[in-house]
């Protein structure tokens, strides 16, 4: 054919522009769906201390179902749902349906792990998401202290003062807050001198070069001293190698998420990998 090359890339980088307009039209129909939780799932992702490998608990991320039945990674449509109001609506769902299982492993299993849950700081400003969180703290069988909240991005953004109040907020019930992909983006070391967080979440881009010995391993070690010194715990997210697992032993890290000791997981998966170990109590007559 008479086409030349650069008419073919167009060809090409037209159709991948064409299936991005496509996925987020499937996004945005599904998100106007009055039954759109039907289509979403919870994955749970197991957290470790280190060097014991002990199971803290389980970060909850979502998946949505797509129309041809492929599980889809969150970032997509959760950037979608934040340009609407369905953010609050999933992430209410995502708080219930979280604190039911983390209550129910921990009843089953006698445990005290920790459930993370992401919350972005535009659900911070819905009044219904903090209402909800209250009223979970007068269910019984609830121990807030097992409820983690994992906020990234400019959390300043809506103005200090509020983030400050909704932060006093979660510490006067009980619960924790992470700040989640540390040193990349708006999760940066001036986030930590405005608001109390409890655990540094350090992002991957930062894990994937520890094992080299060089300037990344410096800087995770100089991030842990950082947490240390300011008294909060750290944990490493991303780690894929045995070798990333001894580096971060090696600077004194806390705890490790990762594809190396667990990959998300639907909880019936988490519960038979990461719970087999723990004897259920035995039921209560
Ligand atoms: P995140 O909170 O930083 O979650 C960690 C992400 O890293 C997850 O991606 C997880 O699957 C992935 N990950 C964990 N270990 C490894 C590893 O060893 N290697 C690699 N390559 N990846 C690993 P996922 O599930 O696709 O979620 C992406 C992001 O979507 C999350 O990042 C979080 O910001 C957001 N998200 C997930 N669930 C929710 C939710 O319920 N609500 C909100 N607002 N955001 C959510
Ligand atoms: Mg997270
Ligand atoms: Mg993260
Ligand atoms: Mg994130």
């Amino acid at each position: 054919h008479a086409k030349s090359q650069g008419i073919n890339k167009f060809a090409v980088y037209n159709a991948v522009i064409d299936g991005q307009a496509k996925k987020r039209n499937e996004i945005e129909l599904f998100l106007r769906k009055t039954d759109f939780y039907q289509d979403l799932r919870l994955y749970y992702q197991p957290q470790f201390s280190i060097p014991d490998h002990k199971l803290t608990g389980a970060e909850a991320l979502i998946r949505w179902i797509s129309k041809d039945s492929e599980i889809m990674t969150p970032v997509e449509f959760i950037k979608i749902a934040e340009e609407t109001d369905r953010i609050n609506e999933i992430g209410i769902w995502v708080l219930k349906k979280a604190v039911l299982q983390i209550i129910a492993w921990n009843n089953k299993y006698d445990q005290n792990l920790k459930m993370g849950i992401n919350i972005s700081p535009k659900q911070l400003n819905s009044t219904h998401l903090l209402s909800e969180l209250k009223q979970l703290t007068q269910n019984q069988s609830f121990n807030p202290n097992w409820l983690d909240i994992e906020i990234t991005e400019n959390i300043a953004m809506d103005g200090e003062y509020r983030m400050t109040q909704i932060f006093d907020l979660f510490k006067s019930i009980g619960m924790s807050i992470s700040i989640d992909d540390f040193g990349i983006g708006y999760s940066s070391i001036s986030t930590l001198k405005h608001f109390s967080f409890d655990r540094i979440k350090i992002a991957k881009p930062l894990i994937d070069s520890i094992a080299v010995n060089g300037k990344g391993k410096q800087i995770v070690k100089a991030i842990v001293l950082l947490a240390k010194t300011i008294g909060i715990q750290t944990i490493a997210e991303g780690v894929e190698t045995r070798e990333q697992l001894d580096a971060l032993v090696a600077v004194g890290c806390e705890q490790i998420q990762g594809f190396y000791l667990g990959r998300p997981v639907p909880a019936e998966e988490f519960e038979a990998l990461f719970l087999k170990d723990f004897t259920p109590k035995k039921p209560q007559v």
